[in-house]
């Protein structure tokens, strides 16, 4: 197969060749670049080539909430987004805090994913903080996990958090928190500040966060082990990651699309009214202050990576009053799009430095083999497609994911995931499911 006028990182344009899912030759793109036999050639028009995108935070919602999301659904929704790989978060029903259940979401992904699926194993059992999960039986099984996290609760147990710092040790695997204090949380609504003053809502102060952050930083520093800090949503939990990895320590941070672009006043006045739970989601959307904070860190290198925190909900949990409704938003099929808006746009980032946030880091975080490795001959042929000159409104109805919950629709954003090729085989061609 041949993959014909692509600039890689927004180069010069180029013509991939790609055989057995692996990229064998790359020549600079001319006429003479015509198939031969019975190869096949996708014209890429000059789009942007980037490594395929690696999310280190997905819900996949299966096994036990199909009616929010599937294996299959969310697979396909990472596909449209130019997502070749993703880690499926642990807070399923049943909970995966088992190699039973780690194994039958590594199977359902091998079976019916439209990207590769890591399956991210429960630090406690039941997610209920009080027991230590069978880390090492998920990481010996056959889904290989790497990746541990108790997200959409904290382990708020600094013994706890101590001993699975310890455990994973053993197979460099890495402890993934959901930093949110839980007593600090108690109830809490949307971000505490100026805005929940006015509404009367019931904040969520910035230091719930950070405590944890601090706390564990310090941690995994006494025990010598990875620490992955999940969506940082606050300044000062910026300063906190930035003084750790200034003392050398073990430290890694993500940052969400929604948190780079999206503020909290939207509760008080947006486009789709006030008090509209579709900007309800866990940490809360912050001040433009963090904005500001967030943007610089992921430009310098203090946050490593861009992961979704992709949350599907069925409407009747979204559309219902606000403090009833669940938290969380959508946000494989838009994660792209953002960055390019909040980082690319503003000349914060380049394609290069894209690539390395969305795809080279994310994986090397994953412990992925296969995955999030530069385009160059010898290297897997996950490729993703993306015109950035276009500007589309935000269509939920279009999306594959099963659920709609995005805060972007309506909105104009940057760009256009033409393309997505897993191991060669393209996932989607001109924007649409292959
Ligand atoms: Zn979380």
């Amino acid at each position: 197969m041949i993959v014909s006028n692509v600039r890689i990182l927004g180069g010069e344009l180029v013509d991939l060749r790609i055989s057995d899912g692996v990229i064998i030759a790359i020549t600079p793109a001319g006429p003479e670049a015509t198939a031969a036999g019975d190869e096949l050639v996708v014209d890429g028009g000059g789009a942007v080539a980037l490594p395929g995108l690696v999310d280190l935070h997905t819900h996949l919602r299966e096994p036990g909430r199909e009616d929010a999301e599937t294996v299959q659904t969310g697979t396909q929704s990472a596909a449209r987004g130019g997502y070749t790989a993703v880690h499926a978060m642990a807070n399923t029903s049943p909970v995966a805090d088992t190699a039973g259940v780690v194994e039958q979401v590594w199977r359902l992904g091998r079976e019916f994913g439209h990207c590769d699926v890591h399956p991210v194993g429960a630090v406690t059992v039941g997610l209920e903080g009080r027991q230590l999960a069978e880390l090492g039986a998920m990481a010996d099984s056959a889904a290989r996990v790497r990746v541990f996290s108790d997200d959409g609760r904290c382990v708020d147990d600094a013994v706890l958090m101590r001993r699975a710092l310890e455990y994973v040790k053993a197979f460099d695997g890495v402890i993934a928190q959901h930093a949110q204090e839980p007593r600090l949380t108690e109830g809490a609504m949307m971000n505490e500040g100026v805005v929940s003053g006015r509404l009367g809502l019931t904040g969520w102060p910035a230091v719930a966060e950070e405590a944890i952050i601090a706390r564990d930083c310090l941690l995994a520093a006494h025990v010598g082990s990875r620490l992955h800090v999940c969506h940082v949503s606050t300044a000062g939990s910026v300063e906190i990651i930035r003084w750790a990895k200034s003392k050398g320590w073990n430290v890694t941070a993500e940052v969400t699309p929604h948190h780079l672009l999206l503020t909290d006043d939207l509760v008080e006045d947006s486009p789709v009214g006030a008090y509209n739970p579709i900007y309800k989601v866990n940490p809360p959307l912050r001040t433009r202050a963090d904005v500001e904070a967030l943007r610089a860190a992921l430009a310098d290198g203090t946050i490593d990576i861009v992961a979704t925190d992709h949350a599907p909900h069925p409407v009747e949990d979204k559309e219902t009053e606000w403090s009833a409704a669940a938290m969380g938003m959508v946000g494989l099929e838009t994660a792209l799009n953002v960055v390019q808006e909040a980082m690319v746009e503003t000349g914060l980032l380049d394609w290069a430095g894209v690539a390395q946030r969305m795809s080279v880091v994310p994986a090397r975080i994953g412990r992925l083999a296969g995955q999030g490795q530069p385009l160059e001959p010898g290297a897997p042929a996950n490729i993703t497609l993306y015109d950035p000159s276009v500007r589309t409104e935000v269509d939920p109805s279009a999306f594959a994911s099963k659920s709609r919950n995005t805060p972007y629709e309506g909105m104009t954003l940057p760009g256009r995931v033409v393309a997505t090729f897993l191991r060669g085989r393209p996932t989607v061609l001109e924007g649409k499911l292959v």
